[in-house]
């Protein structure tokens, strides 16, 4: 385990409750985060650029990756694998920096074993009603994808109370605001100590 110098925050939540959208407009306010950009197997998405909204990769480099203990957390979810980068984060809070992940649940409870000092942030769906029309707005995924989605929602949402704050995204602006005043009190907290 190595010695926490910056914090670690970690956005959790089901797909399309706005994580990444939190998250972009998150570190377009003037903020000092350092944001992991995660591992995938899924295919690329219009728009999306190798080294700044994943590293895509394989399944077998992926698996290689895996075995090789280069990965901090990883999941599959929905017949693609996802993970954090070890090293990167590692040295990040060593060297006193705050480390910003936006993740699934299950990953996000592994890095719970291993960064105790994390904090942990889970954005609910106002309602699942609103959380299927979003994923279906998005237009990416086929219908069987959105039910799988969904699917994994309803499991994801029974885990929150795991979580130390829970920020509902009814508002993307006051869903930002929220997490930025989650950063500062965690902050005021260990200035105290
Ligand atoms: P998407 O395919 O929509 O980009 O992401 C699907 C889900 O995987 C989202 O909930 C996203 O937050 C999550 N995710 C992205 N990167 C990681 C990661 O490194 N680890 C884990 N466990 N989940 C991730």
């Amino acid at each position: 385990m190595i010695k926490e110098k910056g914090i670690l925050f970690v956005l959790s939540g089901p797909s399309g409750v706005g994580k990444g959208t939190v998250r972009k407009e998150l570190f377009e306010r003037k903020n000092e985060l350092k944001y992991s950009i995660s591992m995938t197997t899924r295919d690329k998405r219009p728009g999306e650029q190798e080294g700044v909204d994943y590293f895509y990769r394989t399944r077998d480099e992926f698996e290689h990756l895996i075995k090789q203990n280069k990965l901090l957390e990883y999941a599959k979810y929905v017949n693609n694998y996802y993970g954090t980068p070890k090293e990167y984060v590692e040295k990040m809070i060593e060297a006193g920096h705050d480390v910003f992940l936006e993740i699934e649940v299950q990953g996000a409870l592994q890095v719970k074993e291993n960064f105790p000092g994390g904090v942990f942030i889970f954005l609910l769906p106002p309602s699942l009603d609103e959380l299927r029309s979003r994923i279906v707005n998005r237009g990416t995924e086929s219908e069987k994808v959105v039910l799988n989605r969904l699917n994994a929602a309803r499991e994801e949402i029974e885990l929150m109370d795991a979580y130390d704050y829970v920020v509902v995204n009814d508002d993307i602006d006051r869903a930002v605001t929220k997490v930025q005043s989650i950063i500062q009190s965690e902050h005021l907290k260990r200035e105290r100590v």
